[in-house]
């Protein structure tokens, strides 16, 4: 404690009792610890000759430990600044100002070194100032990671706006498409029927073939309008579902009708809708659409053919609709991103089968707005069941 009020009076030193009188030289060091900096004084040969209270509190030493020696071991031993040595030499050589901002385990160090002359103009030794910036440093990484990220929130906001309109463009595209599509499909269509029932005259034998080929084909065509009509509807929440009192086995019965032409020489399509009503409170046509799109999905990706078997089954108030096949099967980890809008499972099997993407995606919706919920299992080479779960209003 004496040795802190010495330094702060200046007592001892032998500069300060050379340097004037003794009352110049206290009211020296009043005004050099009233600085927030710690501060020490270098004599010619570079060695600390004054120093203030703060570097005495900064540095953790007692005056005795300081004085008389050159300042590089004294900041390395209290400090922990290896790079002070590089600081002196330098002013050494130009005279001029050197400054240098040092870090020593978590905190950051600023030593300043300014050459000092006497009053003759001739060097006279230095001034070396060490301030503590850690807290300025801290705020200048704050300010610094702060900018950073309002650089990095700017980019995803403007990635998220790019990808918001590009989904409003896929939007905009599969609305106008599937309007502009509804109108030339209908005239197909009913030319199409006139061709079947004579009315354009009775078709040959080879005609007939062609006209059953043109049907399948307008068939498809009438499928993927609608899908990109309701996929349209639903991403502009356009969609209104027509909320009636159902008993799942007649739209078992739709779905059934709706599939009957794509059911090829080598599939069996197998029934089993129990023998007691399933009721729902649900949009007739959309619900006959999602078993249709299964149903449709397990004979076309069954090209070998095989069973297909469609069952009912209803237990604590959830109708639970299996749609089960043996053809291709898909790979566990694929088969969420088929339920996803355009997801498709492209390989050498499925290549040349016909598709949208969308008929998963909007079966899993369409059961969602029900409260229900479309589920997979599948194994590539043995087969997948989806099933349709729905609650029943019984
Ligand atoms: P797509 O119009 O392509 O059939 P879906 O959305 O109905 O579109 O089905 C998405 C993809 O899921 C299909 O392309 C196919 O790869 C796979 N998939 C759907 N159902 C089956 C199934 N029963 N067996 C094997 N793969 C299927």
């Amino acid at each position: 404690m004496g040795d802190r009020d010495d330094a702060q009076s200046g007592r001892q030193r032998p500069e300060a009792a050379s340097s004037g009188p003794e009352e110049a030289a206290r009211q020296w060091q009043t005004t050099f610890d009233a600085i927030g900096d710690g501060i020490c004084l270098l004599d010619g040969e570079g060695r600390i000759v004054r120093l203030n209270r703060a570097l005495l509190e900064l540095l953790g030493l007692v005056p005795g430990e300081i004085l008389g020696r050159p300042p590089a071991p004294v900041l390395n031993e209290a400090l922990g600044l290896l790079d002070v040595p590089g600081l002196l030499p330098a002013i050494e050589a130009s005279r001029r100002r050197h400054s240098a901002d040092l870090q020593s385990d978590e905190r950051w160090y600023r030593v300043t070194v300014d050459p000092a002359d006497d009053e003759l103009g001739r060097p006279a030794g230095a001034v070396l100032i060490v301030s503590d910036i850690t807290e300025r440093k801290r705020l200048e990484e704050q300010g610094r990671l702060a900018e950073r990220r309002e650089v990095e929130a700017g980019q995803l906001r403007d990635h998220i706006r790019r990808m918001t309109e590009l989904e409003r463009l896929k939007t905009d595209f599969l609305n106008l498409a599937s309007h502009e599509l509804r109108g030339p499909l209908a005239v197909l269509r009913g030319y199409l029927t006139m061709l079947e029932d004579g009315s354009l005259g009775e078709p040959s034998s080879a005609m007939r073939a062609a006209l059953g080929v043109m049907r399948g084909k307008v068939r498809e065509m009438n499928v993927l309008v609608n899908q990109m009509l309701e996929t349209a509807r639903l991403e502009d929440s356009r969609l209104v579902l027509h909320l009636e009192d159902l008993d799942l086995r007649e739209v078992l019965a739709d779905a059934r009708r709706a599939v009957e032409a794509q059911v090829g020489p080598g599939h069996r399509l197998q029934f089993r809708p129990g023998s007691r009503p399933v009721p729902v409170k649900g949009d007739r046509a959309r619900l006959v659409t999602i078993v249709a799109s299964l149903l449709d999905n397990a004979l076309k990706y069954s090209p070998e053919g095989g069973r297909v078997t469609c069952t009912l089954r209803a237990r604590d108030r959830l109708a639970r609709i299996s749609v089960a096949d043996h053809g291709l099967g898909i790979p566990a980890s694929e088969v969420p991103r088929l339920f996803t809008r355009f997801g498709r499972l492209l390989n050498a099997e499925t290549r040349g089968i016909p598709g949208t993407g969308l008929g998963l995606y909007l079966a899993r919706e369409m059961a969602r707005r029900h409260g229900g919920e479309v589920r997979a299992r599948s194994a590539p080479g043995r087969g997948s069941t989806f099933s349709v779960e729905l609650p029943t209003s019984g």
